[in-house]
């Protein structure tokens, strides 16, 4: 079957465009590092990115956010999980801020080593969502959890940041206008929120100025979550 799909609609690498895969094994090695993002907006945030955004890592998420190749969430994914050791490292070299929990000590939140992870995907516009078929980045979460648990490691993911419907779609407003746009209209959901202190990972697919990783920081930890970092496959140079 996957013969006769095949020569139906022949495969391509969404990155360099090679025939007979969806994604080469020359393009998956762009994808692959570690590299601290720093911004002004994200100021006592710890952002990451595996890559710079261009080339095949470019052309691979267009591909997969825009022009519907699904399938792209496993490799993405997958790389995403494979840069957690060396996140882990760089954390715990340089831990991020304490998050208190609202419960004040002692405290039931805070999180024991024997709870899982909880990886919360950057929030999708509904529209965009709606579009695309599904949020892009819950996908690509649940590629990462799966990866963790082959590796024996609890995650969880849990979408829980909310863009209200008045957002507007960020590209062409400046930083000061993104910044106030996600300001004004990110929030947590109303069900399915980690509990208190508990461990929290976002995951971005690009980040540019730094404003989403910035905001969904803010929302998280004033819902007494500790997030330990954003990580994104791509930021922009
Ligand atoms: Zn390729």
């Amino acid at each position: 079957m996957r013969m006769l799909l095949d020569l139906l609609i022949p495969l391509f690498c969404a990155g360099c465009g090679a025939l007979g895969t969806s994604w080469c094994a020359r393009c998956a090695a762009t994808l692959v590092g570690l590299r601290a993002v720093e911004r002004t907006a994200t100021k006592g945030v710890p952002v990451f990115a595996l890559t710079a955004y261009g080339g095949p890592a470019r052309r691979a998420i267009i591909a997969y956010k825009e022009r519907g190749r699904r399938g792209l969430a496993e490799p993405l994914g997958q790389a995403m999980a494979a840069a957690l050791p060396a996140l882990a490292e760089r954390l715990r070299a340089d831990p991020p801020p304490v998050t208190r929990s609202r419960a004040g000590p002692p405290t039931p939140g805070v999180a024991r080593p024997s709870d899982p992870l909880w990886l919360v995907p950057a929030p999708s516009r509904r529209v965009a969502v709606r579009r695309r078929g599904g949020h892009h980045m819950v996908r690509v979460a649940e590629v990462v959890a799966g990866r963790l648990a082959l590796a024996g490691v609890s995650a969880r993911v849990a979408p829980v940041l909310r863009l209200r419907g008045r957002a507007q779609d960020s590209v062409g407003l400046n930083v000061h206008a993104r910044q106030r746009n996600l300001a004004e209209n990110l929030c947590l959901a109303a069900a399915g929120v980690p509990p208190a202190g508990a461990p929290v990972l976002v995951l971005d697919d690009v980040v540019t100025t730094g404003s989403t990783a910035a905001a969904c920081t803010r929302v998280l930890r004033r819902g007494g979550l500790s997030v330990l970092a954003v990580l994104a496959c791509a930021a922009t140079v």
